[in-house]
């Protein structure tokens, strides 16, 4: 496959280039790749070195992603290349995500916007999740994909970390129709230590999302003594809560795994009481994760209560909502159905 010149930078003096697709807008200098690992400076263009280099490609329900208020019970034909902004300690998929950092290697198959947009459509998926790494580092896929998709009635799901730029988001939003974004912690020395990487963007790009009209869902990975504390999961969910009280909040149970193996996993507690703290800042919608079976993967009407939707692990059991609303009290339920 052919190296892509870049979308999304500039030239500057003495033939660098600065990237702007996420907030970390790296002045690159010739020979040299950005934070990513993923996008290279030759000779003064910016290249994209995995541009059609799939590692991973699988159908997934969309409840994996996890998107809980969009076409539930779908598919969802999910792709990644290699590489990540972020250098989070505790990633669960760092084997792929840190690839290019650790290994010094960029691996995939070659794949074409055109191929995924015709699996996902034969495998009888209704979205294309651009997932597992972090799409916004292979945005020239992502974008060219999803535009193909969207003209042949595919839509497109983001689920990332969110430190693209408003430019980006600007120039991809015609095409994303979801996304699920972590917001890992509400401080910036959370996400200083542990992901290199700052707050501020992605608090910003959370409220661009909502603005834009792009279905929005939020991931909390619950990690004891990091980001754990009554007060911080407070101020989180009030700054969701602010910004939309009908956004769904997923919190997920974290495991040891990679770079933070010095903790144990999240006790179940701690996650049902994130969730009713949740609802105690004014969310309507609050998920338990990674705990199969538990009560906080039910969908209950935010206004009468009701069993709207069953589910177990990323299975629906059971979908009563009908035409977007509750069957018994008819309250317009948010998601896109
Ligand atoms: S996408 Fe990569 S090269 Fe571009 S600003 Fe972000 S980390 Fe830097």
């Amino acid at each position: 496959m052919t190296m892509k010149e870049a979308y999304l930078y500039k030239k500057e003096t003495e033939n660098r280039v600065r990237c702007f697709l996420c907030n970390h807008r790296c002045l690159i200098k010739p020979g040299d790749r950005g934070i990513c690992g993923v996008r290279e400076n030759r000779e003064g263009i910016l290249t994209s070195l995995v541009y059609g280099k799939v590692i991973a490609r699988h159908v997934d329900p969309i409840e994996k992603k996890p998107l809980f208020h969009f076409l539930p019970g779908s598919k969802s034909y999910s792709v990644a290349t290699v590489g990540c902004n972020f250098k989070c300690r505790f990633c669960q998929n760092a084997d792929i995500s840190q690839m290019p950092a650790d290994h010094h290697r960029i691996w995939g198959d070659d794949v074409t916007p055109e191929m995924i947009v015709d699996d996902a459509r034969s495998s009888g998926s209704a979205t294309i999740a651009y997932t597992y790494t972090e799409p916004t580092i292979y945005y020239e896929l992502a974008a060219d994909t999803a535009r193909l998709a969207t003209a042949r009635g595919i839509k497109n799901i983001f689920v990332s970390n969110g430190y693209m730029t408003e430019e980006c988001l600007e120039d991809l939003s015609p095409d994303l129709h979801g996304a699920n974004v972590d917001l890992k912690s509400f401080t910036d020395q959370f996400y200083k230590q542990q992901c290199g990487a700052k707050l501020a963007p992605v608090l910003r790009t959370l409220q661009k999302m909502k603005e834009t009209g792009i279905w929005l869902e939020v991931t909390t990975l619950m990690i004891p003594g990091l980001n754990d504390s009554e007060e911080e999961m407070k101020d989180l969910a009030k700054f969701l809560a602010d910004l939309d009280p009908g956004i769904p909040w997923h919190i997920s149970r974290f495991h040891p795994t990679y770079r933070l193996t010095d903790r144990s996993s999240t006790p179940a507690e701690s996650i049902r009481r994130a969730r009713e703290i949740g609802y105690e800042m004014g969310l309507k919608y609050v998920y338990t994760g990674n705990l199969p079976g538990d009560e906080g993967e039910k969908t209950l009407c935010h206004e009468c209560g009701d069993l709207l939707m069953d589910r177990y692990g990323f299975y629906v059991r059971n979908n009563r909502i009908s035409n977007g609303k509750c069957p018994h009290c008819h309250s317009e339920i948010p998601g896109v159905w």
